[in-house]
């Protein structure tokens, strides 16, 4: 194929610490299932850098990585279009964070809001691994190693993209070359989807997410455990709606912008209560996974290993002609 024929890349990542759950989706899955024909696209199961912070638990990263794997298939992403692959299966990409490793200070990593946030709900403290310190790094080698130019992403990667940005920019200004390609972001409908129990983001190690793969009665006692208003007791109070778990779920995925404006002003005004807000919410939800359950319980378990090793394939031979042009800039291809 020629070069300008070639389909641009776009590339993204899960940790796999857990299930997927609905920020995965609306924060993520949906563009990368839209982005399918359109870009040659690239999804990696990133256990190298859950180890970051699981390192004293790999069983629990290893048993997640077909989780993660068939919550991509079951909300269609098609593995014929899209090439899964797991990073651990790319070792080039560990050659590469070295190189990047000299062009990124140590101050600007702790400077990075997203890992400063994650350092705090750890409770690292004076206590943080370098590894996981370092892994805007890896991601600059992952993003940079497949050439790839748009992320599907919530908001709380931007600040990770920056820095991977920086590196590529320093790199080629410092290695005089043309080599690695900066790349934009793409964010869902909804950049940062909130726990169910209100903070400010659903996370898998959080554990405050609805997944992908709950049973439809947990759906439901989710959805009726969230926070609403603490001070709309009767049917008749005037209600919040900023700060409402409820809305901001309904925001997310309830598709009649009208209706819901009109639900907002009724609860504002008072006279809508919590138990029709959250019935819609769960009827709303159920309609969404209810589908994806089923595609998920229909895969067949042994077909997941073909699928991510075929993808690692793949991901490698790109990913080594990469290294290839990277060591040729830098000037370190002894060999030839
Ligand atoms: P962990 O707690 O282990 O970090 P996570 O739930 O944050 O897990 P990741 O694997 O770190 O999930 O994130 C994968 C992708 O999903 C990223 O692009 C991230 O921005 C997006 N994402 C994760 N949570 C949300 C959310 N609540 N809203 C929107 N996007 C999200
Ligand atoms: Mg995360």
């Amino acid at each position: 194929m020629s070069d300008s024929m070639k389909k641009r890349v776009a590339l993204t990542a899960d940790r796999p610490t857990g299930r997927l759950h609905l920020g995965h989706y609306i924060g993520s899955l949906l563009s990368r299932i839209s982005l399918q024909e359109e870009y040659d696209s690239f999804i990696m199961v990133a256990d190298t850098q859950a180890l970051t912070d699981n390192f004293e638990d790999p069983g629990k990263v290893i048993r997640n990585i077909h989780e993660v794997c068939k919550d991509y298939l079951a909300v269609g992403i098609d593995p014929s279009k899209s090439t899964i692959f797991i990073q651990s299966c790319v070792p080039e990409l560990f050659e590469l964070t070295s190189y990047y490793m000299n062009l990124v200070t140590v101050a600007r990593l702790e400077r990075n809001p997203t890992v400063k946030a994650e350092i705090q709900q750890k409770g690292f403290s004076d206590s943080v691994p370098a590894g996981f310190l370092c892994y805007p790094v890896s991601q600059a080698a992952d993003i940079t190693a497949f050439k790839a130019e748009l992320i599907p992403v919530g908001e709380d990667q931007l600040p990770l993209i920056e820095i991977t940005n920086e590196i590529v920019r320093r790199f080629n200004r410092i290695y005089s070359t043309e080599v690695l390609l900066e790349s934009t972001a793409m964010l869902g409908t909804t950049q940062r989807l909130v726990g169910i129990d209100g903070k400010a983001k659903a996370g898998k190690s959080l554990n405050n997410a609805i997944y992908l793969s709950d049973a439809a009665d947990t759906i439901k006692e989710k959805v009726f455990s969230m926070y609403t208003d603490a001070d709309h007791i009767k049917v008749s109070d005037p209600g919040r709606v900023e700060g409402n778990v409820v809305f901001a779920y309904l925001d997310a995925f309830f598709e009649d912008n009208e209706e819901l404006k009109s639900l907002k002003a009724q609860y504002q005004n008072g006279g809508l209560g919590d138990t029709v807000l959250k019935n819609l919410l769960n009827d709303t939800l159920q309609a969404i996974l209810g589908p994806i359950r089923e595609k998920r319980s229909a895969i067949n378990d042994g077909d997941i290993d073909d699928i991510l090793f075929t993808g690692s394939d793949k991901a490698q031979k790109i990913a080594s002609q990469t290294l290839r042009e990277v060591r040729d800039a830098i000037g370190i291809n002894y060999r030839g």
